[in-house]
């Protein structure tokens, strides 16, 4: 069976591991398909993929794209994507201009909650500044001892429905199809079970995400129940889209699944990889 990981986070988004050492990690956990899907950045896939092939595990270069759908956010994951391509470059840097408005905003709004400076606090965890996202507002919360957990961090303020939530309007669903499509990569829907839509309205996202080029969707990832496995196991097989998995690792303190520790997917499914030239 072979040790599949294809979503996971470096510090060039809200990981706490550099791409280097989140190499080291998945090859320390015996990973040999392994993805590197940094929110709305590809900056660092070289650096993975140079680190990868250093220790002779199998690479994936990857990217979660973030979407407003429904006036709410969806994540979609492109996998094989060819990170050189101008035009994927360009789309991702114009996803990511609303980011530092958003967050001076989001600390305004901890300001009035009785949280100061959190802006500063926030982009000390981010090692990257044009990409400071809730995660690091989340960390700071925690260890300057506002929050127990990040958990608590968005239950209580950060979530989409805390006082602290700033709506973003991130690309559309067919922009971020295209662009992966375009990119030569194939796109696939992160942790649906993490979606608060309604039933039509989660039909209507499976509908549109295929009629734009969409391939996969995640089953099994850190972010689902094992119910939930088996909800979008059948989804896959009802719309013919290929399987993925990963765990969403952003650090071991954080977050249901480990680097590697991916159970495997349902036997009955294509996985996405199914077509890949592997070794
Ligand atoms: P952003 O892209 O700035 O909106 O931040 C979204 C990120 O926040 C996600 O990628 C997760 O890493 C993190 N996140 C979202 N919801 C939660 C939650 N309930 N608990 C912990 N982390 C979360
Ligand atoms: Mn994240
Ligand atoms: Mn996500
Ligand atoms: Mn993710």
């Amino acid at each position: 069976m072979l040790n599949v990981d294809l979503h996971s986070h470096s510090t060039i988004s809200d990981g706490v591991l550099a791409p280097e050492a989140l190499a080291q990690r998945a090859h320390e956990h015996r990973v040999q398909l392994w993805a590197l899907t940094d929110h709305d950045e590809i900056s660092g896939l070289a650096r993975a993929q140079q680190a990868a092939t250093e220790l002779g595990m199998q690479f994936i270069p990857g990217v979660e794209i973030s979407v407003t759908w429904l006036d709410k956010t969806v994540h979609i994951v492109g996998l094989n994507i060819d990170y050189e391509q101008a035009e994927l470059i360009d789309s991702l840097a114009y996803v990511r201009r609303g980011r530092t408005d958003r967050a001076l905003k989001i600390a305004e709004r901890l300001d009035s909650l009785g949280v100061p400076e959190a802006y500063e606090g926030a982009a000390a965890y981010a090692t990257n500044p044009q990409l400071i996202s809730r995660t690091h507002f989340g960390r700071f919360m925690v260890e300057q001892g506002y929050c127990a957990s990040m958990k608590e961090a968005f239950e209580r303020f950060l979530g989409d429905h805390g006082p602290a939530f700033v709506p973003m309007q991130w690309a559309t669903l067919q922009e971020a199809v295209e662009w992966i499509t375009s990119a030569g990569g194939k796109a696939v829907i992160a942790h649906p079970g993490r979606y608060r839509f309604t039933r039509q309205q989660f039909e209507l996202l499976f509908e549109r995400f295929k009629e734009y080029g969409g391939i996969g969707i995640e089953v099994v990832t850190g972010s689902h129940s094992v119910s939930d496995y088996q909800v979008y196991a059948q989804v896959a097989q009802r719309y013919g889209f290929e399987a993925s998995c990963g765990s969403d690792f952003h650090w071991a303190q954080e977050g249901r699944m480990d680097l590697g520790k991916v159970p495997p997917l349902p036997r009955q499914l294509t996985p996405i990889w199914h077509d890949w030239p592997l070794s």
